[in-house]
């Protein structure tokens, strides 16, 4: 008798050939002895709905979608998670009653990371976003759960953080500021890079003046070496400054766990990925 083809998943994004999601994807199926494959898709904008689309009219069982394509998977999906539908954002897409679900997992898996991971708490700490776009409106719900004493956002083109901010006014106050006023804020003891200059390896020139010797910074983004924003916190003084390399796995096993059913173990996979 055939065996049964493996299930197949696969990530989205463009440009998307130095994703490590199939590498991770396939650690956790091997954890968990799970027959499947996970591919990189390089969809450019006009051509990710019907990308999408013909993946699971061909079967399919899962998908994650990456920049730039969130809020475009956000539209197509029929079914919204919570998460989702506050951030407006989808990373992770699966079938459910025969229709397209949309998912969020970036806010809780870079929670995860933050506060299980790194041991860093929210409560009471001033806390600053760089960039208002698909990762950020992901995170942002979260944070104002954790209760700081004050969330500041900060985006290139202003008017996107005024939108997000207007968003989330149920949620708490999220107070903006361009990147020209940065210079004129005192500093911050949490400071998030959520934009994506670094993918094109720029670093906006962001005013030493936001961090002290306490202040934690984390990069979304991450790489092989010090990424731009991390070789930035540490030239200025930060005390601690880390890679989006959690939260890219604690996310990925919350995919798996919409798609599979149970949530693989993390600590292992995160280690390899970075030694
Ligand atoms: P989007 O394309 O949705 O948003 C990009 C953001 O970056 C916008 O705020 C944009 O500002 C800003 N930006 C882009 N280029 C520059 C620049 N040169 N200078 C200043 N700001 C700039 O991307 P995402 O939000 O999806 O992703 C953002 C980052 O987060 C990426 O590096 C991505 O890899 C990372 N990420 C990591 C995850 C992880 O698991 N570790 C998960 C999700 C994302 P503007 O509005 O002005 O264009």
């Amino acid at each position: 008798m055939n065996s049964p083809e493996p299930d197949r998943y696969a990530v989205v994004g463009h440009p998307i050939r130095h994703s490590r999601s199939p590498l991770i994807h396939g650690m956790f199926a091997g954890q968990a002895g799970d027959r499947l494959t996970y591919d990189l898709i390089d969809a450019a904008p006009d051509e990710f709905e019907s990308v999408v689309r013909e993946f699971f009219e061909s079967g399919g069982k899962g998908l994650n979608v990456t920049v730039p394509h969130k809020r475009a998977a956000y539209r197509l999906s029929e079914h919204i998670g919570q998460e989702a539908a506050l951030a407006q954002a989808v990373n992770t897409l699966s079938i459910e009653h025969d229709s397209i679900r949309g998912d969020n997992t970036d806010g809780i898996g870079f929670m995860r990371d933050l506060t299980v991971n790194l041991k860093q708490s929210v409560a009471g700490r001033r806390v600053l976003i760089l960039g208002a776009g698909g990762a950020a409106r992901g995170i942002v719900g979260p944070l104002l759960g954790g209760e700081p004493s004050e969330l500041w956002l900060a985006n290139r083109t202003v008017e996107r953080a005024y939108d997000l901010r207007k968003e989330f006014l149920g949620l708490g106050e999220i107070i903006v500021s361009s990147f020209e006023d940065l210079g004129k804020l005192p500093p911050f003891s949490i400071v998030i890079n959520a934009t994506s200059a670094g993918l094109k390896g720029e670093q906006p020139a962001f005013p030493g003046t936001l961090l002290t010797p306490g202040s934690f910074c984390y990069d979304l983004a991450y790489g092989a070496d010090d990424t731009p924003f991390v070789a930035w916190a540490r030239a200025h003084g930060a005390g601690q400054a880390e890679q989006g390399w959690g939260m890219l796995v604690e996310q990925a096993a919350e995919s798996y766990l919409i798609w599979r059913g149970h949530r693989p173990d993390t600590s292992a996979v995160l280690a390899t990925l970075v030694n």
